[in-house]
């Protein structure tokens, strides 16, 4: 099987509370390769167009004002099957849902502030590298 990429997002709740060192442990124990990694802080346009397919969501409002509410750390991570994988690594989006032993579980809040966000597909996970990195950005 050939190794996949896939976006993470460390959200804005989990920087406050710094966890990104834990989280970064966690996913190199689980054998993700970060093969690109920035901290930024998103301006409400870049957001709203990050979450563009939530725009006729209710939460969509709550969910931009969250995201640009603090900084956040970006991540490429490079596994087997990484998008699937790494949906499973951060469980379900209600970390009350979540199953132990994923991000969500041990560092999220509540459904909104849900520590990390992670690519549903390889199609989105693709859009959603390039939205924060080039080319040039990512090991080979
Ligand atoms: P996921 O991040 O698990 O792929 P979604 O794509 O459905 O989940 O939602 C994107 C993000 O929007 C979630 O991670 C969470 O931060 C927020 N969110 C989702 N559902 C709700 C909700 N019912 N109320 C508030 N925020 C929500
Ligand atoms: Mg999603």
């Amino acid at each position: 099987m050939s190794l996949k990429k896939t976006l993470s997002i460390i959200k804005p709740d989990a920087i406050e509370s710094k966890y990104h060192g834990k989280i970064i442990d966690f996913l190199e124990n689980k054998g993700f390769k970060i093969v690109a990694q920035k901290k930024l802080k998103l301006s409400k346009v870049q957001a709203e167009a990050f979450y563009d397919i939530h725009k006729e969501r209710p939460f969509f409002k709550d969910l931009v004002d969250f995201m640009i509410s603090g900084e956040i750390v970006a991540q490429v991570l490079e596994a087997e099957n990484a998008v699937l994988f790494y949906r499973e690594v951060m469980g379900d989006t209600n970390p009350e849902k979540a199953e132990n032993d994923t991000l969500r579980k041990l560092y999220g809040t509540n459904i909104q502030c849900n520590a990390v966000h992670g690519s549903d597909s390889d199609e989105n996970a693709t859009k959603e590298i390039s939205f924060f990195f080039s080319n040039l950005e990512l090991i080979n």
